[in-house]
């Protein structure tokens, strides 16, 4: 990517932030409510902050028309929207007309230009980073808020922590301006970099718990089944009651190869054999055994507090507020425990997925959260319930009546077949009447429920035209 050039445009997004701020105005900052929005946000504020600056934060599921109107009542003379917007593209031209808007973020903007002056977009998609590798929305934020003041270099670990949530290591190894962060990271000596098991919960759960838990990838036999998990693991001479954290290198070293042979003998694929063990962000503004202390961990915290509207709780922790942390601690046991159950309800009643040319479809009512689709599509791909080069799309009931929520999620070998279903998912719901869209490899919607046959038999179709003018490995 040109990098050089996307960090131009950082500086005029910057510099516009700094204009205002003299003027003394109210900062407006929207954000996205996942792991990556919420560090995103934390990170804006933050570096506001610093510089004396008003600013009023708001974390939100998605940027429809009912936000942006009622955005645009607030009568305010800057927006910053992060880790959102480049999919809105339409909607901010039209109902933020004669204010200053900055929109950094990383999805593949695809509806519509900028026509207006004082509207700057900040995506390094548009200087040719992959948007779920090189660089994330918070690593964007980083960006601007280092080009604010070089003393929030010291939040670059919050950007860790977003390009984590957002799975842009998901192959074991950091990419792109990612890197360039790392680097940030460790000279003021915030972070160290490991290669370790990047399975979720070095710090806080059981060696046993952690395997049993096992996503991505998973572990044949034991993701799901602690029984499996604790025998495994006293047969290899481990107590499953220790945590990852409490080994010494050479029992993690042996770890780490009981693992690969495991997946080896059960004919894992190369990619999740090679994605097992790698990049690890440990913060060491937290003691080990805090979930702070490991990206992955920390990030899970935040999503946990995003998918229950209760986003400003993860900002106020990024902030370093003990009490909120606390709060939150509740809220990963429900999380983690819902995966599980959800696992097994996947596991359950796949049979009910309708298999398409191109795609699974599966819907299932009520009996995901709308909030959880996404995870349920990963880990239909990642329990081999689905081929992995077939895009997956797992819907449920949406918390607004009458709409389901729908999370497609595919691979690299299905990016290799030429899908893009960001692009079918906005295509899908411009014709069926809704909002789609998001990055080729994972992306959402949502549509009347009255449409899923339709949808069904459309998404099929959009993704069979592009498998047939792609299939190009991209490589
Ligand atoms: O909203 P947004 O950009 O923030 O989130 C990216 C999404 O893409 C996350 O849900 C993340 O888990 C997903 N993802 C994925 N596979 C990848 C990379 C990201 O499913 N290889
Ligand atoms: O895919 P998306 O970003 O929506 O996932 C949200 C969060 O859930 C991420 O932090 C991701 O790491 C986590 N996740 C998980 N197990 C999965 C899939 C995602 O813990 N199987
Ligand atoms: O909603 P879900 O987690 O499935 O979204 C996957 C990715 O697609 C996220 O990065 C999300 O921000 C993006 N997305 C989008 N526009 C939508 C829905 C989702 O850009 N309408
Ligand atoms: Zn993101």
């Amino acid at each position: 990517m040109d990098k050089n050039a996307f960090l131009e445009k950082v500086r005029e997004g910057a510099e516009l932030i700094k204009m205002h701020i003299e003027l003394g105005h109210t900062i407006r900052i929207v954000s996205h409510r996942d792991a990556d929005g919420i560090t995103a946000g934390a990170i804006l504020a933050k570096a506001l902050a610093r510089e004396g600056a008003d600013f009023h934060l708001s974390i939100v599921k998605q940027l429809g028309e009912d936000t942006l109107k009622e955005l645009a009542e607030e009568k305010q003379k800057i927006y910053v929207f992060s880790d959102l917007g480049s999919g809105s593209i339409k909607l901010i031209e039209n109902y933020l007309k004669d204010v200053s808007v900055v929109i950094a973020d990383h999805h593949p903007p695809e509806d519509g230009e900028i026509e207006q002056e004082n509207h700057i977009l900040v995506n390094p998609t548009q200087f040719g980073a992959d948007s779920v590798r090189d660089l994330s929305g918070s690593g964007v934020a980083y960006f601007i808020a280092r080009a604010i003041n070089e003393k929030n270099r010291d939040l670059s670990h919050l950007a860790l922590v977003g390009a984590v949530g957002d799975m842009q290591e998901i192959d074991g190894q950091f990419h792109g301006m990612n890197l360039d962060i790392i680097e940030d990271a460790k000279r003021l000596d915030l972070i160290e970099l490991r290669k370790e098991l990047r399975l979720f919960g070095r710090e806080t759960r059981t060696l046993a718990q952690m395997l049993a838990y096992a996503s991505n990838p998973e572990l044949p036999g034991i993701t799901g089944d602690l029984r499996n998990a604790i025998e495994f693991l006293r047969s290899k001479g481990f107590d499953p009651d220790m945590k990852y954290w409490q080994l010494r290198e050479e029992e993690k070293r042996k770890l780490h190869d009981a693992l690969v042979i495991h997946l080896i003998k059960n004919n894992a694929s190369k990619e999740d054999i090679d994605r097992l063990i790698g990049d690890v962000v440990l913060i060491k503004l937290y003691p080990e055994g805090d979930p702070r202390h490991e990206a992955r961990e920390f990030a899970t915290l935040l999503n946990a507090t995003g998918r229950l509207n209760m986003g400003t709780l993860g900002v106020a922790i990024c902030l370093g507020d003990e009490k909120s942390f606390k709060e939150a601690l509740k809220l990963v046991d429900e999380y983690k425990k819902e995966q599980i159950e959800m696992r097994r309800y996947l596991i359950q009643n796949w049979s009910n997925a309708v298999e398409k040319e191109h795609a699974y479809i599966f819907y299932a009512g009520k009996n995901i959260k709308d909030t959880m689709v996404g995870i349920a599509a990963t880990m239909a791909i990642n329990s081999q319930l689905a081929k992995p080069e077939k895009p997956v799309i797992v819907l449920a009931d949406s918390e607004e009546n009458g709409l389901v929520k729908g999370s497609a999620r595919t691979t690299k070998r299905g990016i290799e077949k030429g899908y893009d279903l960001g692009e079918a998912l906005r295509k899908a719901a411009e014709i069926l009447g809704g909002e789609g869209g998001g990055h080729a490899i994972a992306a959402g919607i949502r549509i009347p429920k009255d449409k899923i046959d339709e949808f069904t038999e459309l998404i099929d179709k959009l993704l069979g035209e592009q498998n047939s003018n792609g299939g190009r490995d991209e490589n």
